[in-house]
C-alpha cells in the first residue's frame, strides 16, 4: 500500500512540475513515506531525517532550498510533535491527506512546519491526479490499486485503525475506471489492496454494495487484464463466494496471503483476532479444495504478551500442518496507544529472537520445498523487469515465485509459458516452452 501511495503522491505533484530523481541530493522536495507498524520502521524515519538535515544544510549553503515532507503513518501518529523533534521537517502529512501535497508544498515554502493529519478517505481518491500513460508504462506490467482503506478490526497489537482510520471501500465504478486506465497503458496484472480486502463492500453501479468476488469478476472483464490478485485478507472474511472464485475465475491467480498471526487460540483471543486456529485451518482446507494448486502465504507474530512455550509450539504446529509457499514473520513490537503494549507478560527480547529464528527456519525450508516441487513444471510467467544479470529478465509465476529467464527486454510485459529448470536462493530459473502450463500439485 505504501508503494501505491508513493506513486499517487508523485502523480499528484507532477502537474506542479515535479519529476522523480534518483538521489535525494538532487531533489527540491524530499517526501519520506513512512510506516508505523513496528518500532524499527518508525525509528528509521528519524535516522533518515538526520541524513536529510545535513543534505538540506548543504543545499542552503549553495543557495538552494529543499523542502522535506514526512508522509504516511508515522506522520499521522506523531503530527506536530514531529516538527518539534526534527525541525528539518517542513511538512507532516497523513495517509488520508496526501492529495493536498501541492497546497502543502506551497504553504511550506512560505512558512515551514505545515501539518495535515485529517482522516477522510474518499475525498483523497476524488482529488488524486491519475498517472499519465508513460508513467504507467514505466512502472511495469503489474500494478497495485487500493480498493479499501483503513481498518475497523482493532487487533490489540496494531496501529492501523488509528493511523489510517476506519474501514472505507471505494465505489466499484471508480476502481474499474482506474483499472481500465492502467490496462489501456499495458498493465496485465492488478493486485487490489486493502487492510481487510476480503471484507470489501463498495457501492456498485446499481447502488447496492458489491463484495470482493463480484468486483474481481468485473475487473476480469477489463480488456488486457490477464491476472488478478488481492491482499491482505482476514480469515473471518474468507467467504464461500470468494473461495468459489478461486475455482471459477481463471484470472484469479492461485495464491492467497491469509495472515494467521498465531497458532494458539489463547493468543488469538488476546490479539482480538476473532478467529480460532480451527477456523483458519478450515478456511485453508476449503480454499485448497476449490483450487488444489494454490500457494499459501501468511503473517506471524512471535512473542506476543503472554505467549508461552506451548503457545509458540502451537504456532509451529500450525505451520507444519499447512506447509506455506512463503510467509512473513515478525517479533511482536509494542506500539504506542495499543492495548497489547500495556498487557502483562511482555516476552523478553531474547526469547522473541529465539522463536523468530526457529519459525523462520521452518518457513524457509517450506518455501524451498515449494520451489523445488515446481522444478520440471511449465507455468505462465508475466515478465516484469530486467534481471540482475545481463541478458536476463525476471517475472512472476502464477504462484508469486520470481522466475528468471535469459531473454531480451522486449519480452517485458508479456506472459509466456516457461519450463522451470532450477531453484535459486529465493527464486527460480526457467526456459521458454510451448507446452500448455500444467497446474502445480502441492
Ligand atoms: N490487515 C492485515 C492483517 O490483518 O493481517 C495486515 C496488517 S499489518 C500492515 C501487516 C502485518 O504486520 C500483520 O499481519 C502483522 O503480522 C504485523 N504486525 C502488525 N502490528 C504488529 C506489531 N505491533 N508487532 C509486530 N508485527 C506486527
Ligand atoms: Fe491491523 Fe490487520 Fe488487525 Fe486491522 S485486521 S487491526 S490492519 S492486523
Amino acid at each position: 500500500m505504501n508503494v501505491y501511495d508513493a506513486e499517487r503522491m508523485a502523480d499528484t505533484l507532477a502537474p506542479q512540475g515535479f519529476v522523480s530523481v534518483a538521489a535525494a541530493e538532487d531533489a527540491d522536495l524530499v517526501v519520506l513515506n513512512t510506516c508505523h507498524i513496528r518500532e524499527k520502521a518508525a525509528e528509521k524515519v528519524y535516522s533518515e531525517l538526520g541524513r536529510l538535515r545535513v543534505l538540506k544544510e548543504a543545499a542552503a549553503a549553495e543557495g538552494r532550498k529543499v523542502i522535506v515532507a514526512v508522509a504516511g503513518c508515522v506522520a499521522q501518529a506523531e503530527g506536530a510533535d514531529m516538527v518539534r523533534r526534527a525541525p528539518v521537517v517542513d511538512i507532516v502529512v497523513g495517509p488520508q491527506s496526501y492529495h493536498r501535497l501541492p497546497e502543502l508544498v506551497a504553504a511550506a515554502a512560505i512558512r515551514p512546519g505545515v501539518v495535515d493529519t485529517a482522516l477522510k478517505a474518499e475525498d483523497k481518491f476524488d482529488r488524486l491526479v491519475p498517472p499519465g500513460r508513460e508513467q504507467i508504462a514505466r512502472r511495469g506490467s503489474s500494478a497495485f490499486v487500493t480498493i479499501q482503506e483503513g481498518c475497523s478490526r482493532f487487533c490489540t497489537y496494531c496501529v492501523v485503525p488509528s493511523t489510517r482510520g476506519g474501514e472505507v471501500s471505494r465505489p466499484v465504478d471508480k476502481v474499474v475506471a482506474e483499472v481500465e486506465r492502467l490496462a489501456a497503458a499495458g498493465v496485465r496484472e492488478i493486485t487490489v489492496l486493502g487492510q481487510n480486502v476480503n471484507a470489501y463492500r463498495g457501492e456498485g453501479p446499481d447502488g447496492r454494495p458489491w463484495k470482493l468476488p463480484r468486483l474481481l469478476a468485473r475487473l476480469a472483464e477489463v480488456p488486457g487484464i490477464a491476472r488478478l490478485r488481492y491482499a491482505t485478507s482476514h480469515p473471518r472474511a474468507m467467504s464461500a463466494e470468494l473461495i468459489a472464485a478461486h475455482r471459477e475465475l481463471p484470472q484469479l491467480m492461485p495464491y492467497l496471503h491469509l495472515p494467521a498471526q498465531s497458532g494458539s487460540d489463547r493468543i488469538l483471543d488476546a490479539m482480538n483476532r476473532r478467529h480460532t486456529r480451527d477456523l483458519y485451518l478450515q478456511r485453508l482446507a476449503e480454499v485448497r479444495a476449490a483450487r488444489p494448486d494454490i500457494a499459501l502465504s501468511s503473517d506471524f507474530i512471535v512473542g506476543f504478551p503472554g505467549e508461552s512455550d506451548q503457545d509458540f509450539a502451537d504456532t509451529m504446529d500450525l505451520v507444519e500442518r499447512v506447509g506455506f509457499a512463503s510467509a512473513y514473520s515478525f517479533k511482536y513490537s509494542p506500539r504506542p496507544g495499543t492495548p497489547a503494549a500495556s498487557m502483562d507478560g511482555q516476552v523478553p527480547e531474547a526469547v522473541k529472537s529465539e522463536r523468530l529464528t526457529a519459525l523462520q527456519a521452518v518457513l524457509e525450508s517450506q518455501q524451498r520445498a515449494f520451489n523445488l516441487a515446481s522444478v520440471g513444471r511449465t507455468v505462465e510467467v508475466l515478465f516484469e523487469k530486467p534481471g540482475r544479470l545481463p541478458g536476463q529478465i525476471v517475472g512472476k509465476s502464477p504462484h508469486m515465485q520470481a522466475v528468471h529467464v535469459q531473454a531480451g527486454a522486449e519480452m517485458i510485459g508479456q506472459i509466456k509459458a516457461v519450463r522451470l529448470v532450477a531453484v535459486g536462493s529465493h527464486s527460480l530459473f526457467g526456459e521458454f516452452a510451448d507446452a500448455v502450463p500444467q497446474p502445480i500439485a502441492v
